[in-house]
């Protein structure tokens, strides 16, 4: 179903932050590293479509958020659905759903949830048209973390609240 570049797994340098990023499956636990672990921009590139690439912009995509992606398995233990991270492209706007690695910073991917930028509602619109529900961190933040952080979210919840 997917055909990917040859180049597509090779090592970047983070255009936000400047970051070495390793390419690695070892390291990253996914096939298509898109974005950076340290601060989550990614670039507009489509990975999947031979055909858009030439169109996309290559600009940086910013994370704005995170929601869940339903898995097909309807018998999986987490029926919660895969977290996933929520890319916005700065320059054109276009919104894509990426995977979250294993080493991507967990800090950061509460700080996404919490993410109250000025333009959050315009987002949130733009994800609701797109069919994407962004989580919110009043009813999703145990969700996430137990995601993050696996069973250590309890005790995680029970330091935040010493
Ligand atoms: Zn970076
Ligand atoms: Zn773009």
């Amino acid at each position: 179903m997917q055909t990917y570049h040859k180049n597509i797994n090779a090592d970047f340098i983070c255009k936000h932050c400047g970051c070495f990023v390793s390419s690695l499956t070892l390291v990253s636990g996914v096939v298509n590293r898109n974005h950076c672990p340290y601060c989550l921009h990614s670039r507009h590139v489509d990975l999947y479509d031979p055909g858009d690439r030439l169109g996309a912009c290559k600009a940086l995509m910013a994370p704005v958020g995170l929601t869940l992606k339903r898995s097909r398995d309807k018998y999986a233990p987490d029926n919660h659905g895969e977290l996933m991270l929520v890319h916005r492209c700065i320059t054109c706007g276009e919104l894509s759903i990426n995977r979250i690695a294993a080493d991507d910073d967990p800090e950061i991917l509460l700080a996404i949830l919490k993410n109250s930028t000025k333009d959050r509602s315009a987002i949130l619109n733009e994800c609701r048209i797109k069919g994407i529900r962004l989580l919110e961190e009043k009813s999703h933040r145990y969700l996430v973390q137990s995601q993050l952080f696996g069973r250590s979210a309890d005790l995680w919840v029970e330091a935040a609240m010493l």
